[in-house]
């Protein structure tokens, strides 16, 4: 975020102190490889254990459990930073995070003193499977099945797009008994789990996504996270209400690179005579960017703030601040292309990979359609309409 945003929003000193650690990262390890890691369609170990060295994996895990223990506004800030950087690598501190205030959250004394050190550590990575082919908006709709068979589930089933399913190491897995949604954590090495990773995506390419295919898996109730009924309704949700702030922050990032990507070109360019920002129409875009980019972060900032306080509204804050932080991304993204000209869609400059990454920000963690829909039955009924 530059300087001139900074001073609008308040930030605590050990906020401040976090996002220069983490940008200090972001530009000495992720931004220069992150074309390279989107064409090789593949996340480097390394940069994993990297961030999982600096502790960023355990972000919303409590210091008791080897966490940051890191309010929602700082937790913000990685989110920025890394997706300013590479939103392939930010979409592994989302899904992670959700696993990890899942577990936090709704995880017995048992699971939690089980999997909290090892996620927060990073030694575990964790993954949400909710998505089949047959239920994307409509969570509600999952067919995968788990029955009962004595101190066990046997879970059957196909969940798909599943964000770094090719490595992770802990899948809380969504799921029908006797038709009630319910959430499993299931380890990857359990017996008829199998991970089958999806190639040639549009944008977010290093995600290492997966198909998860689960046939016979017998996984014990003691790692029954919700119990029927309580899945989607309950866990899903809460997990996705932090899966769409990650993104909204995510998409701040996209949005302040590509700000920065086009004041520097429009600097250098010179076409008529004249540099690319002396053209009028070029302004407009400039400016266009820089307020957007602005008006999401505020939106996320005061989704942030209403976490902190445990505010109820934070919900529809969050919705708010993703659905427009996604589409001041993507408009971001498009114009930075526009202004880049030929060089814009070359593989030369990294703006072609930001704005494939935004057509994925629009469409994850409710897709622009849902938002609009769950916010204009918000808008009526604050009106008492
Ligand atoms: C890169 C990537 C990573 C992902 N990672 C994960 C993951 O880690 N875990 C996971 O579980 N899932 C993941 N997903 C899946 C993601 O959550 C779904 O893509 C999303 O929920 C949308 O579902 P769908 O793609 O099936 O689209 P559909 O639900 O089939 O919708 C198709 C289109 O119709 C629109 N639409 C749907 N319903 C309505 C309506 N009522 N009114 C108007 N328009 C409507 C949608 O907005 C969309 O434009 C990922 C997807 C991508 C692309």
């Amino acid at each position: 975020m530059n300087g001139s945003m900074e001073s609008t929003m308040e930030w605590t000193e050990q906020q401040a102190r976090c996002r220069e650690e983490i940008r200090a990262f972001v530009d000495e390890h992720v931004r220069s490889h992150a074309d390279a890691w989107d064409r090789a369609e593949a996340m480097p170990c390394a940069v994993i254990e990297a961030l999982a060295a600096r502790g960023y994996l355990g972000s919303l895990a409590p210091p008791e459990a080897g966490g940051r223990g890191d309010d929602a506004l700082a937790f913000g800030v990685l989110n920025d930073e890394l997706g300013r950087g590479c939103s392939s690598l930010r979409s592994l501190l989302t899904v992670h995070s959700m696993v990890v205030h899942a577990v936090g959250r709704w995880g017995s004394r048992a699971q939690r003193e089980r999997w909290l050190p090892r996620l927060a550590s990073g030694a575990t990575l964790g993954a949400f499977c909710l998505s089949e082919p047959a239920a994307g908006s409509d969570a509600s709709s999952i067919e995968t099945t788990a029955v009962e068979r004595g101190d066990a589930y046997v879970l059957d089933g196909r969940k798909r797009w599943v964000t770094f399913g090719e490595i992770a190491d802990l899948f809380m897995v969504f799921a029908r008994s006797n038709g009630a949604p319910l959430a499993l954590l299931v380890e990857a090495d359990r017996a008829g789990l199998t991970q089958r990773p999806i190639r040639g995506m549009l944008g977010t390419r290093a995600s290492m996504l997966a198909e998860i295919h689960l046939s016979g898996c017998e996984v014990p109730k003691e790692n029954l996270l919700a119990k029927p009924g309580f899945g989607v309704s309950h866990v899903a949700q809460s997990a996705l209400d932090w899966g769409r702030y990650s993104v909204a922050w995510g998409c701040v990032g996209i949005a302040e690179a590509c700000l920065s990507a086009s004041l520097r070109y429009a600097d250098e360019r010179r076409q008529f005579g004249a540099p690319l920002r002396d053209h009028q129409l070029i302004r407009r875009m400039i400016s266009d960017m820089l307020v957007g980019t602005r008006a999401a972060a505020l939106l996320c900032w005061n989704a942030g703030r209403m976490k902190d306080r445990r505010d109820p509204r934070a919900l529809m804050e969050t919705s708010m601040a993703k659905y427009f932080a996604s589409q001041a991304a993507a408009r971001a993204a498009s114009d930075t292309v526009q202004i880049h000209g030929a060089n814009g869609c070359s593989a030369d400059f990294p703006v072609a990979r930001l704005l494939r990454d935004t057509k994925v920000m629009e469409i994850i963690e409710g897709s622009s359609q849902i938002h609009q829909i769950a916010l204009t039955d918000h808008a009526y009924q604050s009106d008492g309409a």
